[in-house]
């Protein structure tokens, strides 16, 4: 694709990286209830290769979150778009989100999951920016760490677009500085 300046993370890489996690995952709740709460959009493509390697039986369900309407800068609001349908009391509960970035829509959805009576809440992002963290989140299963750079695909938008990209790639600069 023409807007694409270079891959950063390959699919053997995301591969291998979600594997491990979902062997962790797999091993720290056997024998629990456990409630995955995907975040779209972002999360979906991450959390279908997630799901199908864990080896427990686990609830799957989704919340629908916007902090970035069209821009690649963090507004730091939080919108549910939509909520879980299930109910998570008494339950484990594990978030998984496509990336870590200001940390300020993983701190919110943390804070009010656990306003609803859940054994605990923790979470695992596919990727990782910790240079841009504004408020400390605790990340249990933390993804593959990148620079300080707007990446798009595995899931994660520009605009909408690119999210159908397997591998995670940088864009070119003038594609969101026009
Ligand atoms: P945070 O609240 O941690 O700043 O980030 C929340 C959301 O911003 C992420 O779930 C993701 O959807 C989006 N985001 C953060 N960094 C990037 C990036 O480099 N590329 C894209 N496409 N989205 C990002």
């Amino acid at each position: 694709m023409g807007a694409i300046e270079r891959v950063l993370i390959t699919k053997e890489e995301l591969n291998k990286q979600v594997k491990e996690m979902a062997s962790r995952i797999s091993k720290d709740y056997e024998g629990k209830e456990l409630v995955i709460i995907g975040v779209l959009k972002g999360g979906f493509i991450f959390l279908a290769d997630l799901a199908r390697e864990i080896t427990i039986p686990v609830d799957l369900d989704f919340m629908s979150v916007s902090s970035y309407g069209n821009s690649s800068k963090s507004s730091g609001v939080v919108k549910i778009i939509k909520d879980v349908d299930t109910n998570i009391d008494g339950k484990h509960v594990l978030i998984v989100e496509d990336i870590v970035d200001t940390g300020l829509t993983l701190n919110h959805l943390v804070e009010l999951l656990k306003t609803r009576g859940p054994l605990s809440v923790k979470i695992c992002a596919a990727l990782d920016k910790p240079s841009r963290r504004k408020v400390d989140v605790q990340v249990d299963y933390k993804g593959i760490e990148i620079p300080d750079e707007f990446v798009v695909g595995y899931g994660l938008d520009y605009c909408g677009k690119y999210r159908n990209i397997p591998e995670v790639c940088i864009l070119k600069k003038d594609v969101y500085l026009k």
